[in-house]
C-alpha cells in the first residue's frame, strides 16, 4: 500500500479557505484572548460558519466528508495561526471520538447536529482529580434505577469544560471490574445536576476553556449510554489513537509559526555589522527547525492516512504526538532564542508559542505515557 503525499484538490480547496480564515479572524485577536484570558466566542462563530469547529460526524449532518487527515491538515493551519484558539475545535474532534466510534444513528443525530450545525461545543470528560494519566483508576460512579442511570463525579482540567452545551463521560459503573467497570455516558449541559467548578488559569492555551465539570445525581436516561456497560475504557483508549495525530498536527503547526517567525527575524537583526541569519549557529539552529518539523509532520500525516486506511495505529499514533510535542516545545524555545531578549518579551509572539507547544506534552496522554505505550507495542 503506498503512502499519497499529495493533497487531494478537495484539501487544497479547504486549506486555501482555512488559511484565509487564520489571516483574517484569528492572527489579529490571538494575542489579546491570550492576554485576556477570555473565551473567543465570535471567532468561534465565525469558523462555525465555515464549517471547521466541528470537523467530524457524518456528511449528512456535517456537509463536509470529514476524514483523519484532512481534519488534521486543517488542524496544523490553525494551531500555525494560534495554539489556544485552536485548542477548542481540538477538544471538539476529541469528545467526538467516541460518539464516531460507538454511537447510534440518534446519538450522532443529537450530538452532531448540535455541534455542526449550532456551533455548540463538546466536551471529553475523564480526567478526575485523581486519576489523570491512571485513566483506569477513575472514581467517578454511575448506578442503575430502573430505565436510567444516575451519575455522581467531578471531572478536571475539561477543555471545553465551561462552555461545551454537550459531554461525554466516563464513569465506574462497577467497582471491582477495574477498567471493564468503566462506561460512557452523553450528558446534556442543562440537566438538573450537571455544574461547573474553577475555570483553570494556565500557562499557556489561555483562549481555551479548561474547567472542572461536575456530577450530582445526575439522571442519565438509558438511551444516552454509549457502546455497551463495561466498554468504555477501550472507547476511550481507541477514541485517543484517533485524536493523537491531531495533537501531532498542533505541534507541527505552533512549530512552523515559530521557525518562519525566527527566520524573518533573522533576516532583519543585524549584529557585529551583518544580519544574524548569515551567522551558522543561527543557520544550524534554523535548519534543524525545519529537519524536526518535516520529521513531525510525516509521522502526524502517516498516522492520519493509517487511520483512514483502518490501519493498526497504536504505536504510529503515540509516535505522531510524542515526537510532536517534544519536537514543539524545543522547536519554539530555540526560536525565542533566536529573538535574544525581545523572544522573551510579550512584544513578539514567540514566548506564547512556547508557552502553547507545552501542553502538547502533557494533554491526550504525557510524552511519558506514549513512550510507555510505543515500547509496549515494539516489545510485544
Ligand atoms: C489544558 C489542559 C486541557 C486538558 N483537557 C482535557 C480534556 O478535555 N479531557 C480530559 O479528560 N482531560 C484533559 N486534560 C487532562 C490531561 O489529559 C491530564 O492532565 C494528563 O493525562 C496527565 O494527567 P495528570 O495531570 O493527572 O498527571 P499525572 O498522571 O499525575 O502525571 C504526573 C507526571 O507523572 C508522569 N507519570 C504518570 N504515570 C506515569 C507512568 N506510569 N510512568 C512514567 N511517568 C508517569 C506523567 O508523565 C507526568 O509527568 C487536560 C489537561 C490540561 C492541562
Amino acid at each position: 500500500m503506498s503512502f499519497e503525499f499529495a493533497p487531494t484538490q478537495e484539501q487544497v480547496e479547504m486549506l486555501k479557505m482555512v488559511r484565509k480564515f487564520v489571516k483574517k479572524e484569528i492572527i489579529p485577536v490571538r494575542a489579546y484572548y491570550d492576554e485576556e484570558e477570555e473565551f473567543p466566542w465570535p471567532v468561534f462563530q465565525k469558523m462555525a460558519e465555515i464549517g471547521v469547529l466541528c470537523m467530524s460526524g457524518p456528511e449528512s449532518i456535517s456537509g463536509y466528508p470529514w476524514d483523519n487527515l484532512t481534519r488534521c491538515l486543517v488542524m496544523e493551519e490553525l494551531a500555525r495561526g494560534c495554539g489556544g484558539i485552536a485548542t477548542t475545535p481540538m477538544a471538539n474532534i476529541l469528545a467526538s471520538e467516541p460518539i464516531e466510534i460507538a454511537g447510534t444513528a440518534e446519538q450522532k443525530k443529537w450530538w452532531f447536529s448540535g455541534l455542526c450545525l449550532k456551533g455548540e461545543m463538546g466536551a471529553y470528560c475523564v480526567t478526575e482529580p485523581g486519576a489523570g494519566s491512571d485513566v483506569a483508576g477513575l472514581s467517578s460512579s454511575v448506578r442503575r434505577e430502573g430505565n436510567h442511570y444516575v451519575l455522581n463525579g467531578t471531572k478536571c482540567f475539561i477543555s471545553n469544560g465551561g462552555v461545551a452545551s454537550k459531554y461525554v463521560v466516563l464513569a465506574r459503573l462497577n467497582k471491582s471490574a477495574g477498567a471493564k467497570g468503566l462506561t460512557f455516558f452523553l450528558v446534556d449541559r442543562h440537566w438538573d445536576g450537571v455544574s461547573h467548578g474553577k475555570k483553570e488559569k494556565k500557562m499557556g492555551n489561555r483562549a481555551s476553556d479548561t474547567s472542572e465539570v461536575i456530577f450530582t445525581d445526575v439522571k442519565v436516561p438509558e438511551e444516552y449510554l454509549l457502546g455497551e456497560e463495561g466498554g468504555g475504557f477501550k472507547i476511550a483508549m481507541n477514541a485517543f489513537n484517533m485524536s493523537r495525530p491531531v495533537i501531532g498536527a498542533m505541534a507541527v503547526g505552533v512549530s512552523q509559526f515559530a521557525m518562519e517567525t525566527a527566520r524573518d527575524y533573522a533576516r532583519e537583526r543585524k549584529q557585529f555589522g551583518t544580519p544574524i541569519a548569515n551567522m551558522q549557529a543561527v543557520q544550524f539552529m534554523l535548519a534543524e527547525m525545519d529537519m524536526r518539523i518535516e520529521a513531525a509532520r510525516l509521522l502526524y500525516q502517516k498516522a492520519a492516512w493509517m487511520l483512514d486506511k483502518g490501519l493498526e495505529v497504536v504505536r504510529n499514533s503515540a509516535l505522531a504526538k510524542c515526537f510532536g510535542a517534544d519536537m514543539a516545545q524545543r522547536v519554539t524555545s530555540d526560536a525565542v532564542q533566536i529573538l535574544g531578549g525581545y523572544g522573551y518579551t510579550r512584544e513578539y509572539p514567540l514566548e506564547k508559542a512556547m508557552r502553547d507547544a507545552k501542553l502538547l506534552q502533557i494533554v491526550e496522554g504525557t510524552s511519558q505515557i506514549q513512550k510507555m505505550i510505543i515500547a509496549r507495542e515494539i516489545l510485544k
